[in-house]
């Protein structure tokens, strides 16, 4: 069967803007959606119209407070929530619509209409925690759309890989003690936000349903797709979810100005394959993968056309991925033995 691939995409995104040097700029998206008039990919895709998240919606990940701290900048100027984070007078009204974006995706994924959805959306979300703002994120577009898919669809599990530079602190603490969304992340580290050590698995009922790959920076395709190929893919296989969604980050781009990974165009095609694959697996391909943070605008350009051709199905890479891997073998088999250390013995026997 033909893969149907939809793209969240609204001009409304470009009217948040923080300060005016801001890495997080509506330039971002603007080449991503340069990108969507080329010729490859022009006729290729459906477009998905987002709404406006609704207040209920939001409520199943963020206090009631933080909501209405967030509405009163509605219409103001420059207004800081954070040190990296501030919003402009349409700030609030393109956040509801980035995380509805992301609800409009949910529902014509598991309606079936579409397979698998690239939202082109901006405020990014993975660091957005329950009552704050953090890192260029107002709300937490994935774990919004996670919860939603539980609630009004009846999924049991999802499960959220997230391959953003930057740990998504505010993704794992949504779900930390939960058993039914599981969240699995790799970033650089030690660095912003200093979440995301190996032995933070989860606590409770929810304790080895949060994986995190902690890396030195310096890490490029054969790592990450080692990893992914490794360790993310058999733990998604086991946990068996209903919807796998991704928070892809274009920060591990080799050529990020706040990151030091080297992940190539070519890489993000196979790690993009790599959960397309498993998604196939598990959940008929059911798979929406959300914009968070990339500030090379080569990269995302480059990057994210290469993701957004795997999704379609035109394959960017060769099948063969063996020999890019093999270079990075040695590094992630230190690391598969770390992972088990934190996680004694949930993955035994999944992750080799
Ligand atoms: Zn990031």
């Amino acid at each position: 069967m033909e893969t149907k691939t939809g793209v969240v995409k609204d001009p409304l995104y470009m009217e948040h803007r923080p300060s005016e040097f801001h890495p997080e700029s509506p330039q971002r998206l603007e080449v991503l959606y340069e990108m969507l008039e080329e010729p490859e990919v022009k006729e290729a895709f459906l477009k998905v119209t987002p709404r406006s998240c609704e207040r209920e919606d939001l409520e199943r990940v963020h206090a009631g407070a933080y909501i209405d701290l967030v509405a009163s900048t509605a219409g103001k100027p420059l207004t800081s929530l954070d040190p990296d984070t501030q919003t402009s007078p349409k700030s609030y009204e393109a956040a509801l619509l980035a995380a509805g974006g992301c609800l409009e995706a949910v529902d014509e994924i598991l309606s079936g209409e579409i397979q698998n959805v690239f939202a082109m959306v901006r405020p990014p979300g993975h660091h957005a925690e329950t009552d704050r703002a953090m890192g260029f994120c107002l709300f937490n577009n994935v774990a919004v759309a996670a919860r939603y898919a539980q609630e009004k669809h009846g999924l049991s599990k999802v499960m959220i890989v997230d391959w953003d530079l930057h740990h998504g602190n505010g993704t794992q603490r949504s779900f930390y003690e939960d058993p039914t969304v599981l969240y699995a992340s790799t970033h650089q580290y030690p660095y912003y936000p200093g979440t995301g050590a190996f032995e933070e698995v989860g606590r409770g009922s929810g304790e080895g349903f949060t994986v995190n790959v902690p890396l030195r920076p310096g890490h490029g395709d054969a790592e990450y797709a080692g990893i992914f190929r490794r360790i993310i893919s058999p733990v998604g296989e086991a946990f068996e979810p209903d919807l796998l969604i991704v928070s892809a980050g274009f920060d591990i781009y080799r050529g990020d100005p706040l990151g030091g990974m080297g992940v190539s165009p070519e890489g993000f095609a196979l790690l993009t394959r790599i959960l397309k694959n498993m998604a196939s697996e598990v959940c008929d391909g059911k798979l929406l993968v959300a914009l968070e943070g990339g500030y090379n605008l080569e990269g995302l350009r480059g990057a994210g056309k290469a993701v957004l051709l795997e999704l379609l199905g035109k394959d960017a890479v060769g099948d063969d991925s063996s020999e890019i891997e093999s270079q990075g073998r040695s590094r992630v088999d230190a690391l598969i033995k770390e992972f088990h250390r934190a996680h004694g013995e949930r993955w035994k026997g999944v992750v080799e």
